[in-house]
């Protein structure tokens, strides 16, 4: 049996890392093995990482119809897919993908963020929650500034952590400068960024 798995942590966790990993150690010896995002950071169909490894990807819309990326599975006779950034992914991209391990016996390893810069699951994160056969947080975790486990992804525009905006952070320049930031719990709450007062 196939099965849906889905690996989620914090920004900055490893998660590309991780799955370009996995994909690297799967493909060793096999070409059965397909890599999808939903959130192209390089903008040119790559899963990079912040460590600096990197793999080509085939660059999915978020909300677009999964239907041709799984005809092209099915004439590469892929038997296992890796996903990067799947909190991007549709509720309905999800319940295709679940289609894709149950109807055509492909595992199906979704990597993302649980949770947004306002501390809600992101729609495609909830789904695979609900509907994966495992869900795993990331091994490794991210740390706060003052050293305790980072588990909010603050979105911080212009110095100061974000209580408010669009979920999918569309890049808009009247937004001003725009990072985010791990934090802990408390220091989310508060909004401190660093030591300084
Ligand atoms: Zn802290």
């Amino acid at each position: 049996m196939a099965e849906l798995t889905f690996t989620y942590g914090t920004m900055a966790a490893g998660k590309s890392t991780l799955a370009l990993q996995l994909c690297w150690q799967l493909r060793q010896g096999r070409g059965d093995v397909a890599l999808w995002t939903f959130g192209d950071r390089s903008d040119d169909g790559m899963v990079t990482s912040r460590i600096g490894i990197e793999a080509r990807a085939e660059a999915i819309e978020p909300g677009s119809d999964l239907g041709p990326h799984v005809e092209q599975l099915r004439e590469r006779h892929v038997h296992i897919l890796v996903i990067d950034e799947a909190q991007f992914a549709s509720v309905e991209q999800i319940d295709a993908l679940a289609r894709v391990v149950d109807d055509l016996g492909i595992d199906v390893h979704a990597f993302g963020l649980s949770a947004d810069f306002l501390l809600n699951l992101f729609p495609g994160s909830a789904r695979l929650f609900a509907i994966s056969d495992w869900s795993h947080e990331l091994p490794l975790t991210s740390t706060c500034w003052c050293g305790q486990k980072g588990r909010c992804n603050a979105r911080v525009v212009n110095g100061i952590v974000a209580r408010e905006g669009s979920q999918f952070f569309t890049g808009d320049v009247n937004e001003g400068v725009v990072h985010y930031q791990v934090l802990c719990r408390p220091h989310y709450r508060s909004g401190q960024l660093g030591n300084e007062v």
